[in-house]
C-alpha cells in the first residue's frame, strides 16, 4: 500500500479546501527538549502545514520546563481564538505527567485526538477528532477497499496513541478485535489468525514473515532508527509480503498518512471554530 502516494493525494484535496476557507487554519506545535526523533517528526509536520496552507507556529521549550509552566502555555493557547489546533509533541520529559497535559488542551483544538473527551467520543462510536495514526490506517483500508466487517483484526501494541484507538475504530466497523501487548503469550498464534494486522511496537522484525495469514492486510506502524541511520518497521517485510495481499512499507506507509490526518484534523478544527462562532452570534 502506497501511503506516501495516498497522503500526497489527500494533501492536494486539503490545499483546495483551505483555499475556500475565509480564515487560514493555524496549528501550534509545542516541542519540549531535544529528542532527535521528535525534532524530525515536528519538522515533517511543519513542512506539511506549509504545503497545505496552514499557519504553523512552533513553541520550543527546554527539557527542564515544569508541568505548571507547560500547563499555563497551553491555557494561553486555549484562550487564543487565532489558534485552531494545539499539538504537544510526545514523548514528554519524565518530570511531566502526559495525561495531565493532554487533558489541559481544549478538546475543540485537540487535533491529535488524545483528550479524554475525544477518546470517550470515539469509544461511544461518535468520533470528533480521532488520533492521526489509526485514522490514517482507516483511510488506507477505505482506499484499498479492504474488507473489515466480520474479519479478525489483531493489533500488536496497546498505546493510547495507536493500539487502543485503532481497536475502537475497527470494532466500530464490526471487526472482531484482539489486542496484544508485551505480556501476551504466544504472539505467533495470535498473528497467524489476523485478517488485518496492525503492529505498533517499535521492535524491528518482531512479526515474523512465516506467522502471516495468507491474504491478510498488514499495517506496520513501528519506526525504529537503526545504527546505519535507516528506518525499520516491526514486520519482516520481504517474507511477509509473499503471504499478505496488502502491506505497508516502512518508511512510506503509515507515517505519511499520520501527517496527512493531522493536516485534516487541523482544517477541521478551523471549520469547527466557524460553526462555534456562528452559534454564538445566533
Ligand atoms: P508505546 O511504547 O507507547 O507502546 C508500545 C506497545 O507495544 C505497548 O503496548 C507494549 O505493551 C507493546 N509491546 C512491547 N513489546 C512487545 C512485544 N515484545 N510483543 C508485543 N507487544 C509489545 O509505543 P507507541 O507510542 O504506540 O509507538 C509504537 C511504535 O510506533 C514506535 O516504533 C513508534 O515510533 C511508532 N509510531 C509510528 C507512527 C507513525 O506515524 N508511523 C506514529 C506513532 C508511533
Amino acid at each position: 500500500m502506497e501511503g506516501k502516494k495516498l497522503a500526497a493525494t489527500l494533501q492536494v484535496q486539503l490545499i483546495e479546501k483551505v483555499k475556500t476557507l475565509k480564515t487560514t487554519p493555524s496549528l501550534c506545535v509545542i516541542l519540549i527538549g531535544e529528542d532527535p526523533a521528535s525534532k524530525i517528526y515536528v519538522a515533517h509536520k511543519q513542512k506539511a502545514c506549509q504545503a497545505v496552507g496552514i499557519a504553523v507556529q512552533l513553541i520550543k521549550l527546554p527539557s527542564t520546563t515544569s508541568e505548571s509552566v507547560l500547563l499555563s502555555r497551553i491555557d494561553e493557547l486555549n484562550q487564543d481564538d487565532s489558534q485552531h489546533g494545539i499539538l504537544v509533541q510526545l514523548p514528554l520529559p519524565k518530570s511531566i505527567n502526559t495525561l495531565t497535559i493532554l487533558k489541559k488542551i481544549n478538546p475543540h483544538k485537540d487535533v491529535d485526538g488524545f483528550h479524554p473527551i475525544n477518546i470517550g467520543l470515539l469509544a461511544q462510536g461518535q468520533p470528533h477528532f480521532q488520533p492521526c495514526t489509526p485514522l490514517g490506517i482507516l483511510q488506507l483500508i477505505d482506499h484499498y477497499d479492504i474488507p473489515v466487517k466480520g474479519k479478525h483484526a489483531v493489533i500488536v501494541g496497546a498505546s493510547l496513541i495507536v493500539g487502543k484507538p485503532m481497536a475502537l475504530q475497527l470494532l466500530d466497523r464490526d471487526a472482531t478485535v484482539s489486542i496484544c501487548h508485551k505480556e501476551t503469550k504466544n504472539l505467533a498464534t495470535m498473528v497467524a489468525q489476523a485478517d488485518i494486522l496492525v503492529s505498533a511496537v517499535g521492535i524491528p522484525n518482531l512479526i515474523k514473515g512465516d506467522w502471516i495469514k495468507p491474504g491478510s492486510a498488514l499495517f506496520d506502524v513501528g519506526i525504529t532508527r537503526l545504527k546505519d541511520n535507516t528506518i525499520a518497521g516491526d514486520i519482516e517485510f520481504t517474507k511477509a509480503k509473499e503471504k499478505a495481499t496488502w502491506i505497508t512499507p516502512v518508511p512510506g506507509g503509515v507515517g505519511p498518512m499520520t501527517v496527512a490526518m493531522l493536516m485534516r484534523n487541523t482544517v477541521m478544527a478551523c471549520e469547527n471554530t466557524y460553526s462555534l462562532e456562528a452559534n454564538t452570534h445566533r
